[in-house]
């Protein structure tokens, strides 16, 4: 059965394993993780992107308002659907559109009004949102993250699993990783099978 606390997280980047929150993308979804905004605080939690304290807002919030959670987590998952359009596009080597880049550009203005840095004994700390919890908090962190890999300048590493649809960043020393995980799309059998559906569709076509 597939939950959140089995969900894997190979993405290489908090970005990428949040827009991984869906257990394939080709042809299209067929398992949301993020049903609920509860799952939304759970799958925050498990990548430790957010504060527990804020976490625990943010669940007392949800938990009293309902509505507003649903809300707010169905503008969450269109940001996700925005993010992976626009790191789909680079993995292919494409340019995002100008809708998708508007759409990013408009979200990180908003996530990067509530980051801010702190100095201290240790080096610097990358906080966010110091004034009350907001709904959309769980997104700033994954934001951050998405413009940290677009401005690192390695387009290269960035791609796109083609058997699931899964993004990834490629760390590998060689950089040809071509699965999302070996153990899970680039098994033997399952590479086979992918190529045969590929080239059977290519004839029908
Ligand atoms: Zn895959």
């Amino acid at each position: 059965m597939r939950t959140l606390e089995n969900l894997q997280m190979v993405g290489g980047c908090l970005a990428f394993d949040f827009i991984n929150t869906v257990n394939t993308r080709k042809p299209e979804p067929e398992f949301e993780y993020l049903e609920t905004f509860e799952n939304l605080i759970a799958w925050s939690e498990k990548a430790g992107s957010l504060d527990v304290v804020r976490l625990q807002a943010l669940r007392k919030y949800a938990e009293q308002q309902p509505e507003v959670a649903s809300a707010a987590l169905r503008d969450v998952t269109k940001a996700r659907e925005m993010l992976y359009a626009l790191f789909s596009a680079i993995a292919a080597g494409d340019s995002p559109g100008a809708a998708v880049t508007g759409e990013f550009n408009r979200r990180l203005s908003d996530a990067f009004q509530k980051i801010y840095v702190k100095f201290g004994p240790g080096g610097t700390e990358v906080l966010f949102c110091n004034e009350e919890v907001a709904w959309n908090e769980p997104m700033y962190p994954v934001l951050k993250s998405a413009f940290d890999i677009l401005t690192g300048g390695d387009f290269e590493k960035i791609k796109e699993c083609p058997r699931c649809g899964w993004l990834f960043l490629d760390s590998s020393k060689n950089g040809k990783r071509k699965w999302c995980d070996m153990n899970v799309c680039g098994s033997r059998k399952k590479s086979l099978e992918y190529y045969y559906r590929k080239t059977k569709s290519r004839h029908n076509a």
